[in-house]
């Protein structure tokens, strides 16, 4: 056993130090990015945020949207070929800007390749609650094999080396977080997990020393935690409970005690195993929770708000881009974030 004494950070410890700057106003901030990758040869170009792969917040109403804006959304991997068909007819607009998500079994692969065989979609999400085992490393690199050109996006890790792995293993992106979401409870059930902005600055480090990208998944909770991970050094930014709750999510609102919601699960929760695997299995324990989350209406609300969010914060640190926004960084370590007073008083939404 080994004890790594390196304090390791959060969105909650850090703060974004302001610096002089001759941007004068947001709307001077660009916030699209434009990626070549290491693997494939195609490019991208959009504003990179992404709709969590979860089922709740991964449909094609969800991705329509999102693209209207130039953001992403990995669409969940029980969408039907069928519906995977539907969309691509009618909504041709959207090939740059989902994925296809698959998991790492024998079943997922053939669904994938039925997939890309009837939609021309270029980026594909592989997408497992640990990316360590050899298996997964396996799958990616059939993945690869089968489809050298596309985009794949691959995880989750939280460590250099492992982010080393996959991307020399065929991955053009990796996915980094374990334990932070909003309904995970990887910690609670298992003791594992990683500081979050600090496997995003370790992972980012590690990928752009090899030309690879880095996506950061789970544990965003307001817009200046979206920020955070960007200035930490992450290429996308993956969002699922601050997504959620919208009217493009799946589910019906419901209202109790006169208040109207959403139903939200983990995708490892017992709801989730109930839905599409017929119950959990006896040797596993339940590793993500349930929740209502209150209704919120047109995800559109959402997006301006993160998307004023970083452009506000660009110009605190006089960065004229998103792509600046790192170099421009520097975190100060703190001990609280907010004046909480009247935190209870609100009488908005809760951003
Ligand atoms: P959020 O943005 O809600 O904080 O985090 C979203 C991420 O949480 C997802 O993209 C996924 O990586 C992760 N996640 C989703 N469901 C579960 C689950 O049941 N268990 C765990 N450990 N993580 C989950």
């Amino acid at each position: 056993m080994r004890i790594e004494e390196d304090l390791k950070l959060d969105f909650k410890d850090v703060l974004i130090r302001p610096k002089r700057s001759t941007l004068r106003s947001r709307s001077d901030v660009d916030l699209s990015r434009e990626y070549k990758f290491l693997h494939s040869k195609l490019k991208w170009n959009g504003i990179p945020i992404i709709a969590s792969n979860m089922d709740h917040t991964g449909t094609f109403a969800m991705a329509k949207i999102l693209a209207e804006h130039q953001l992403l959304t990995a669409v969940n991997k029980f969408a039907t070929t069928k519906q995977w068909q539907d969309i691509a007819a009618n909504y041709p607009s959207l090939q740059n800007y989902v994925f296809v998500t698959a998991g790492s079994s024998d079943a997922d692969f053939k669904n994938l390749c039925a997939v890309l065989e009837l939609v021309d979609y270029s980026m594909i999400c592989l997408d497992i609650a640990n990316g360590y085992s050899q298996h997964f490393v396996d799958a990616l690199k059939r993945v690869r094999a089968t489809f050298p050109d596309k985009i794949i996006m691959a995880g989750n890790v939280v460590t250099g080396e492992m982010t080393e792995e996959l991307l020399l293993s065929g991955a053009d992106i990796v996915k980094v977080g374990i334990g932070p979401g909003s309904v995970c409870v990887t910690r609670k059930k298992t003791g594992v997990g990683y500081p979050q902005l600090s496997a995003i600055i370790e992972c980012a480090d590690a990928a752009h020393g090899l030309h690879g990208h880095v996506c950061a998944d789970g544990g965003c909770t307001v817009p200046g935690d979206v920020v955070k991970a960007f200035a930490a050094g992450a290429d996308f930014v993956m969002l699922g409970g601050m997504f959620a709750g919208h009217d493009e999510c799946a589910g019906e609102i419901f209202v109790e005690n006169g208040k109207s919601y959403k139903r939200f699960y983990g995708m490892s929760s017992t709801e989730a195993m109930n839905k599409y695997v017929g119950g959990m299995a006896d040797y596993r324990s339940s590793e993500g929770r349930s929740v209502n989350v209150p209704y919120r209406g047109a995800v559109e609300d959402m997006v301006l708000d993160v998307l004023g969010g970083l452009r506000s914060a660009c110009t605190y640190v006089g960065a004229k881009k998103l792509k600046e926004l790192s170099k421009c960084t520097t975190f100060v370590r703190v001990t609280q974030q907010l004046n909480e007073i009247y935190m209870h008083q609100e009488t908005g939404d809760i951003r």
